[in-house]
């Protein structure tokens, strides 16, 4: 069997950037029925707290919580995500196989060199993935039939590994970066499904000594998560909310049922 497409795939550099920047939106998205993914460019391996095996397990764990039907994290060395010809690939392999209509990108300015990086190695992967001649190295998936056969060619089933894709619509997750929204998705019902999907990432949330002046203690993570959900959610009259940009224009078919109150 082929893999069935994602309706929606989130990219991030770092295993738990996904569970505090669009953690919600996914879950809401899994509840609502579409197939939903997480690649993290990288494992961890350079984290001042726990191993890379260790995050590997965590990372599992959040998965499930969130509901997502697929996630991997590639090699990319963790503290030096680069824009280079070869990650390119990985992740346009990636999209070439998982097939997603929508892709969760981070914003493109951030503190972290690895954030603001993955959102431009995201978006020139995206559009590398939908050209036609373009060669990722994937090698066809073994259970697909791609050999020519004898009739129409047109029973011949696609192999998604190799065949172009290009997502639909690229929305940036701009919650690591104090920049207006240009939506925002309401998450009061999956907020502390959220939160606990962060917490399982037990050996960076968990009060410990190492790392001690980097990570606020457990109780503090959660007053500023509770805190930004909050900020967001009061610019839509929500109670909690993610945000998110996109560079297109909104398109409206009916004035009067355009939400979020003006006056
Ligand atoms: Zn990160």
């Amino acid at each position: 069997m082929l893999p069935r497409p994602l309706d929606i795939l989130a990219i991030a550099a770092h295993r738990d950037d996904v569970e505090q920047t669009c953690g919600g939106t996914l879950l809401k998205m899994a509840q609502r029925g579409h197939r939903t993914g997480i690649l993290d460019l990288t494992q961890g391996e350079m984290g001042t707290r726990g191993t890379a095996e260790e995050r590997a397990r965590e990372a599992d764990r959040a998965a499930r919580i969130l509901e997502v039907c697929w996630r991997q994290a590639l090699d990319i060395p963790d503290g030096r995500v680069e824009n280079t010809w070869e990650n390119r690939l990985k992740v346009a392999r990636v999209i070439r196989e998982q097939r997603p209509r929508v892709v969760i990108l981070p914003y493109w300015q951030g503190r972290h060199p690895d954030h603001y990086t993955a959102s431009t190695l995201g978006y020139e992967a995206c559009f590398l993935a939908g050209l036609a001649k373009l060669d990722t190295g994937a090698s066809p998936l073994p259970d697909a039939d791609v050999l020519p056969r004898a009739g129409n060619p047109q029973d011949v089933p696609p192999d998604p590994a190799v065949t172009p894709h290009r997502p639909f619509k690229i929305a940036y997750a701009t919650l690591y970066y104090d920049v207006r929204p240009t939506f925002v998705v309401d998450i009061t019902e999956q907020f502390e499904t959220r939160l606990q999907s962060l917490l399982a990432y037990k050996s960076q949330f968990t009060d410990q000594e190492a790392g001690k002046d980097d990570f606020p203690a457990q109780a503090e993570i959660r007053a500023r998560i509770e805190a930004m959900a909050r900020f967001y959610g009061m610019l839509a009259g929500v109670t909690y909310a993610e945000p998110f940009l996109q560079k297109e224009v909104g398109l409206v078919e009916d004035l009067t049922l355009i939400p979020v109150k003006s006056i």
